[in-house]
């Protein structure tokens, strides 16, 4: 099978409400689709969705990075996944959406053309995955009144974003944990908002209202407050913005910096090196969350929770960006099966269909 053409559109669809993190603002779902088409006739679909916020990364950057890429491709077998990464990489440095959206398409051909789901590809522990839910910046009584909505919808854990400041974030995990009781699991976000003291104060003042887990408390570049943070609280620590490549991840377990560490695809370039990622924390006893961007759509979440519902080690996911979403912009791929379980297509590849609609422009 040869690749004959890859195709780039753009997809963006305003979300329900703001999303607010300590770190800004977003408002819409904003992303790359790109389809690889092949001389047999078959289609792999894969997304790149920039967190401008987290990689810095914009569309018409990550747009132009898929164009860049196209000459390379186009000819190499799609489910020679080594020489397509190889291809990516010779292109342009970093650039980790794009990359993703090129990485999962050809996941997708790869299921495609063996006649399995891509989740039976990568490890086929499970076909379905639950997720978090999480609260954006708000008013306490406002993410108090959100948190309890959700987990009467059936939610277990809600991730509530907090690192706006001391009493207000004291404020409301108090709202928030007497609003959805003693059983509901609570990790808190603060996306780096404090120094490594100052996080130790405010995780031992937040774990009066019981904390599951801590959310990179510290700036992405504080490896050393990072380890602080971890030696010096018995609650759990986990990296985000930390870690986007496994190499990241191996520098972050050989220190026993984290706890538990966040990949996302859209951080570390695709499935091949998240596979990396979970390998070195595995192989040292630590495990992972699949995390998304608040930009990703069906597409991306499709992919991320084949992955963690793949392998053991992907204890927990975070894969709630399709429930921020006015409108689901593809057809086909992962369904949302109760309130938070979301589950794989028995399709081969990734069981997309392609875009819904006007939604996508050229
Ligand atoms: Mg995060």
């Amino acid at each position: 099978m040869k690749i004959t053409n890859v195709q780039v559109q753009t997809v963006e669809v305003p979300l329900l409400e703001p999303f607010r993190i300590s770190l800004g603002v977003i408002t819409h779902a904003r992303s790359a689709i790109v389809s690889l088409e092949t001389d047999e006739g078959l289609v792999g679909y894969g997304e790149g969705a920039p967190g401008l916020l987290v990689t810095g990364e914009n569309l018409p950057g990550t747009v132009a990075g898929i164009e860049l890429m196209k000459p390379d491709l186009i000819g190499l077998d799609p489910t020679d996944l080594e020489a397509v990464y190889w291809a990516m990489n010779r292109s342009q440095a970093h650039a980790p959406s794009g990359k993703t959206a090129v990485d999962m398409a050809c996941y997708d051909l790869l299921g495609q053309k063996a006649g399995l789901p891509v989740y039976k590809l990568l490890g086929g522990l499970s076909n379905s995955i639950e997720t978090d839910i999480t609260v954006s910046i708000n008013r306490p009584e406002v993410m108090a009144k959100k948190a309890k909505a959700w987990v009467e919808k059936g939610f277990d854990t809600v991730k509530i974003k907090v690192g706006t400041g001391r009493s207000e974030d004291l404020a409301r995990m108090k709202v928030i944990r007497e609003a959805v009781g003693p059983d509901v699991k609570i990790r808190v976000d603060a996306n780096q908002a404090w120094s490594a003291k100052a996080a130790i104060r405010m995780i031992e003042c937040l774990n009066e209202y019981d904390l599951e887990l801590v959310e990179q408390p510290v700036p992405y570049y504080d490896i050393e407050g990072l380890e602080y943070v971890t030696k010096h609280t018995n609650v759990p620590i986990m990296s985000d913005e930390s870690c986007f490549t496994a190499t990241d991840a191996l520098r972050l377990v050989e220190r026993r910096a984290v706890d538990i560490l966040n990949i996302k695809l859209m951080k570390c370039g695709g499935i091949r090196e998240a596979l990396k990622i979970n390998t070195v924390c595995e192989t040292a006893g630590i495990q992972c969350m699949l995390g998304c961007m608040i930009e990703e759509t069906n597409v991306g979440i499709t992919a991320a929770a084949s992955l963690g519902a793949a392998l053991k080690n992907i204890t927990r996911a975070d894969l709630d960006a399709t429930f921020s979403l006015s409108d689901m912009p593809f057809v086909g791929g992962m369904r949302v099966e109760g309130a938070n379980r979301l589950v794989l297509s028995e399709e081969p590849g990734f069981g997309f269909v392609g875009l819904n609609g006007s939604k996508g422009k050229k």
